[in-house]
């Protein structure tokens, strides 16, 4: 029996639906991935019946969404900032919510020469943005892991992104030489025994996910090692967890940052806090 493309994303979006929101979606991007096609190829040529071994992997591929893996690293890829990041289980999937993190630390990156630096990079997403959109700005991006890196590097190769230097180190340990106007981070900050951290998360990296039993060691560590980093009236901007806000404004106003001031993301929790060192 031959199965044409409409009719292969009609039985792919009903096996969907128990796993994802967005199971339509969801069966394009795996078949246009498998096809090598745009998703606008299925609006112009629904008919067609896509060849055997293409059914084949389409197929597996959904079976394996239907067991929890997320499509980005079904694909591959992943969008961020309207640029395509190549994206691996070594690392975490970038989330629509890190965009307001670039967003807000852009907003304190002048057009001028400044350096930033990006702790904890995974895939590169927001060292690699910060770098493109700020092209006189000097980038450092850090990683404890060495596949985080090397899939890193090869992001910034992919997008042509000059500015931007990778580092071996947990946060920024051997960094002392160096003062940043924008210190930025997506650290780790779910706690080690978290429910979330059996559903779906559970495919992406512990290393990428865990702060400790409270969700905050990164964060805390960051904060402390901040200050030496950052030039005066420079600036500190962290993702962290919907329910931390608080907890991460306290230990930065302990620190001596000023400016303390917390952004909310699309599903209105407060997601962001930057602050500004002012010694
Ligand atoms: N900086 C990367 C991102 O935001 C990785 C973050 C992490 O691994 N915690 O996607």
């Amino acid at each position: 029996m031959t199965t044409n493309i409409a009719q292969l994303l009609r039985q792919a979006s009903r096996s969907l639906a128990t796993v994802s929101p967005t199971p339509e979606l969801e069966a394009e991007i795996l078949l246009a991935h498998v096809m090598k096609q745009p998703r606008s190829y299925f609006r112009a040529w629904p008919e067609v019946v896509p060849p055997p071994d293409v059914c084949r992997t389409f197929l597996d591929l959904l079976e394996r969404r239907q067991a929890g893996e997320p499509v980005a690293y079904l694909v591959g890829t992943r969008e961020f900032w309207s640029r395509e990041f190549v994206v691996t289980p070594q690392v975490l999937i970038p989330r629509p919510d890190t965009e307001l993190l670039v967003e807000k630390a852009l907003e304190r990156i002048p057009a001028r020469t400044s350096t930033i630096a990006d702790l904890g990079t995974g895939s590169g997403v927001i060292a690699i943005t910060l770098a493109l959109e700020r092209p006189n700005s000097q980038v450092i991006a850090t990683d404890r892991s060495i596949q985080a890196l090397k899939l890193a590097r090869h992001n910034a190769k992919r997008l042509r992104a000059g500015n931007v230097s990778f580092i071996h180190t947990s946060w920024m340990t051997p960094l002392t030489q160096h003062r940043f106007d924008v210190i930025v981070s997506n650290p780790p900050y779910i706690a080690s025994g978290d429910p979330h951290l059996k559903q779906e998360i559970r495919f992406e990296p512990a290393d990428a996910l865990i702060g400790g039993h409270d969700g905050l060691e990164a964060i805390r560590e960051i904060v402390t090692q901040s200050p030496c980093h950052l030039r005066p009236g420079g600036w500190l901007l962290l993702e962290h967890g919907y329910d931390q806000a608080s907890h991460v404004g306290r230990l930065l106003a302990e620190s001596g940052f000023v400016s303390i001031e917390c952004h909310h993301d699309l599903q209105g929790h407060p997601r962001i806090t930057q602050a500004q060192w002012s010694p």
